[in-house]
C-alpha cells in the first residue's frame, strides 16, 4: 500500500519548503520528505549560522576601532566561541520547530526519512512508497572534499558549524564566496588564518575591482594568500594538520584545514535512472526555464539544478512553480537575470548585474564605467582604515545601468534598493537625478562621474 498525494516535494530546505507550502495554500495536498533538519543548507548549514559567526566577527572589528570612539575596551580576547555556539545552535533549532509549526499550519505532510525513486510518479522512504501526481526534486548539494591522500583530516563548511572551539591556526582552501567568508569569520575572532587558493587569487568570477580589492583587503588585514596552491597531499604531525601542494609546497602545521572548493548536487542516491529523470555530466538536474526536467510530472529548483545557488533563487523558484502549476498564473517563473549578491568579508562585497568583462563582450565599446574608491567617515578618527571602492557599468545610448559592484562596509545592506532600480531599467541620468543621503557610503552610488 502506498500513500498519495498531488504533491510530493524531495527536500525540505529553502526551496523545498517554499514550493510546497506555496502550493498547498492554493490547495494541493502536499507532502515533504525531508531526512535531515528541515530548513536545509540555509537555516542549519549556510547562511543563518554564517551570519551569526558573520556578526560576532564583525563585533571584534568594531571594538577594534572602539578606542577611535572614546571607548576603553580590549580589541580581542575574551571571546567564547563554546558560548557562542551554544546560543547560535539553540536559535537555529528554533527555526527548525518554526518551519515543523509551518508545514503544519498549512496542512503540508512532514515525511522523515531517505526518499529515493520507484518510478516517476513513485518514491521510497525508507521502506515505505509514496505517490504522486508530482514530485519536485529540491535536494541542494554538498560541500565537495579533494580526491587527495589525507583529505579527511580536513572539514568542510559542514564541519565548521560543529566546531566546539576556535582553532588557533586554521587552512582554508578555496577561493569562492564562501571561503572568504569563513576565512573573515576565522580571522576576526583570533585565528591565524591561512587561505590556500589554485590560481591567482580569490573571487575570480566576480568582477575583477571586487577580487582585486578583496585579496589586497585580505593580506593586509594578516590574512596570509597563497596562490597556485594545487593541493595534493594531507598528514597530521604532532603540530598539527600539514598540507602539501603538488608543486611541494608545504603550508602548516594548523590545527583545522577547511575544504571550501565547491559543491555537489544530491543526486547520487536518488535513483533519478527509475524515473527518467536527466541530470548532467556533474549530476545536477537539467530544468528549462520553467523548473521542467525531462519527465512531464517531474520538475526541480534550487541548488540540485546547478544554476545561482543562493536562498531566495531557491524560494523565487519555488513560489513561482506553486504559483503556475497550482494558482492559475500561466508561465510564471524566476528569471534568473540580475540576481543580486553579497559576500559577508570583511568588508562585505554587494554586486548584481554585469561585470566589466561581461559588459564588454555583450556591448563592446558601448559601454562606460564609472568608478569610486574612497575611505569611509567611519574610520576618519582613527589610523586603521578600510577603504571602499564601487564601479557602476553603463551600455548603450541611455546608458542603462547593466551592472553595480561595491566594496565596503555597508555594501551588504545598501545592494538591495539599488537592484530593484535595475530591474525597472534605471539608467545613469536616473542615479544622477536621485538626491544623495548625507553622510553615507551609499551615496557615491549616486554621484559619482
Ligand atoms: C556555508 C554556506 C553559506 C551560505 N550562505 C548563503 C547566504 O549568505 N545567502 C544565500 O542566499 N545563500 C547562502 N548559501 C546557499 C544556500 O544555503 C543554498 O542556496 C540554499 O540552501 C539552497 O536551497 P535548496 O532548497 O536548493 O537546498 P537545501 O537548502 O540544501 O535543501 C535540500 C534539502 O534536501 C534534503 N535532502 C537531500 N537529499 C534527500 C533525500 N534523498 N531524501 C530526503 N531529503 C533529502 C537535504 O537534507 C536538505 O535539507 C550558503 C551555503 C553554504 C554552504
Amino acid at each position: 500500500m502506498s500513500e498519495r498525494f498531488d504533491l510530493l516535494v524531495i527536500g525540505g530546505g529553502s526551496g523545498g519548503l517554499a514550493h510546497a507550502q506555496r502550493a498547498a495554500e492554493y490547495g494541493a495536498n502536499a507532502a515533504v520528505v525531508e531526512h535531515g533538519p528541515l530548513g536545509g543548507t540555509c537555516v542549519n548549514v549556510g547562511c543563518v549560522p554564517k551570519k551569526i559567526m558573520w556578526y560576532a566577527a564583525h563585533y571584534a572589528h568594531q571594538l577594534h576601532h572602539a578606542t577611535d570612539y572614546g571607548y576603553d575596551v580590549a580589541a580581542r580576547g575574551g571571546h567564547d566561541w563554546a558560548a557562542l555556539k551554544v546560543r547560535r545552535d539553540a536559535y537555529v533549532k528554533r527555526l527548525n520547530d518554526i518551519y515543523a509549526g509551518n508545514l503544519d499550519k498549512r496542512g503540508v505532510t512532514y515525511v522523515a526519512g531517505n526518499a529515493r525513486f520507484l518510478d516517476a510518479h513513485t518514491v521510497d522512504v525508507d521502506g515505505r512508497q509514496y505517490r504522486a501526481d508530482r514530485i519536485v526534486i529540491a535536494t541542494g548539494g554538498h560541500p565537495i572534499v579533494p580526491n587527495i591522500e589525507g583529505a579527511e583530516l580536513g572539514i568542510t563548511s559542514d564541519g565548521f558549524f560543529e566546531l566546539n572551539e576556535l582553532p588557533k591556526r586554521v587552512i582554508i582552501a578555496g577561493s569562492g564566496y564562501i571561503a572568504v567568508e569563513l576565512a573573515g569569520i576565522f580571522h576576526g575572532l583570533g585565528s591565524e588564518t591561512h587561505m590556500v587558493v589554485r590560481r591567482d587569487g580569490v573571487l575570480r568570477g566576480f568582477d575583477e575591482m571586487l577580487g582585486r580589492e578583496l585579496n589586497r583587503e585580505i593580506q593586509e588585514s594578516g590574512i596570509t594568500l597563497a596562490t597556485g596552491v594545487i593541493p595534493a597531499a594531507v598528514r597530521k604531525e604532532v603540530g598539527g594538520l600539514v598540507l602539501t601542494a603538488a608543486d611541494g609546497r608545504e603550508f602548516g602545521p594548523v590545527d583545522a584545514l577547511v575544504w571550501a572548493i565547491g559543491r555537489a548536487p544530491n543526486t547520487a542516491t536518488l535513483d533519478l535512472g527509475k524515473a527518467g529523470v536527466n541530470t548532467d555530466e556533474r549530476g545536477f538536474v537539467i530544468t528549462d526555464d520553467l523548473q521542467q526536467t525531462s519527465v512531464d510530472n517531474i520538475q526541480a529548483l534550487g541548488d540540485v539544478t546547478g544554476r545561482a545557488a543562493l536562498t531566495p533563487v531557491a524560494i523565487a523558484a519555488g513560489r513561482r512553480l506553486a504559483d503556475r502549476l497550482y494558482g492559475g498564473m500561466d508561465g510564471r517563473h524566476l528569471d534568473y537575470q540580475l540576481i543580486p549578491t553579497v559576500v559577508f568579508s570583511h568588508p562585505t562585497i554587494g554586486t548584481v548585474g554585469m561585470t566589466e568583462a561581461e559588459a564588454r563582450s555583450e556591448y563592446g565599446d558601448d559601454i562606460r564605467i564609472y568608478t569610486s574608491s574612497f575611505t569611509p567617515m567611519f574610520y576618519a578618527l582613527g589610523v586603521d582604515k578600510k577603504r571602499s571602492a564601487m564601479k557602476l557599468i553603463t551600455a548603450g545610448p541611455h546608458e542603462r545601468v547593466v551592472g553595480i559592484h561595491l566594496f565596503g562596509d555597508g555594501a551588504d545592506e545598501m545592494l538591495q534598493g539599488f537592484a530593484v532600480a535595475m530591474r525597472m531599467g534605471a539608467t545613469k541620468k536616473d542615479f544622477d537625478d536621485t538626491v544623495a543621503i548625507h553622510p553615507t557610503s551609499a551615496e557615491e552610488v549616486v554621484t559619482m562621474r
